[in-house]
């Protein structure tokens, strides 16, 4: 499927072929492309605590606040159950970190209260290095984003 039946954004599969294209692009045409990887933090507390429903109603949240930051040209995919990975054509590493920084303030000030929790997101970014492969481009983000975890959660790092 093209796109995740809860959230509605794109899925794994198609972020993985668009993630080949625009890899190849930007090499061809000396552009940037950054990635960034977006891990909710603490995630099965918040299931154990809400329950499983109040979980996907979570993730349906976060992803629309997501996508209410950005372009037409960024793709966000969910890459794994609260893993989301987001693809930002055109755009240099310096940009994507202002990016995640305000997409990490956003998700941090929205309130929980009622069913749903409050929320905080972990963050890698790496810009794509022409011709390295796309294994190496998802190892360094998943580092960078590990680096997150370790320094805390709700934060960003470059990779
Ligand atoms: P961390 O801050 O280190 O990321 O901790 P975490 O709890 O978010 O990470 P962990 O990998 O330990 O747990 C992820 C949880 O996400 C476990 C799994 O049950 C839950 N999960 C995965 N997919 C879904 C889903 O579609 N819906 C719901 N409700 N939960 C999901
Ligand atoms: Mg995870
Ligand atoms: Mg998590």
């Amino acid at each position: 499927a093209v796109r995740d039946p809860l959230t509605g954004v794109f899925s794994r599969r198609s972020g993985e072929e668009m993630l080949e294209l625009l890899a190849g692009q930007a090499a061809r045409n000396a552009m940037p492309l950054t990635v960034v990887f977006i891990d909710l933090d603490h995630f099965k507390t918040i299931n154990d605590r809400f329950g499983h429903a109040a979980g996907d109603q979570t993730l349906k949240r976060l992803a629309s606040h997501l996508d209410a930051l950005l372009r037409h040209s960024d793709i966000l995919c969910r890459w794994g159950g609260e893993e989301f990975m987001l693809l930002l054509p055109g755009t240099q590493l310096d940009n994507a970190l202002q990016l995640a920084d305000s997409l990490r303030l956003t998700v941090a000030g929205v309130e929980g209260g009622g069913a749903l929790p409050a929320i905080t997101v972990s963050q890698g970014v790496v810009q794509y290095l022409p011709g390295e492969s796309m294994n190496s481009l998802v190892s360094r983000v998943d580092s960078a984003l590990y680096q997150a975890k370790a320094a805390g959660r709700n934060v960003v790092v470059a990779g």
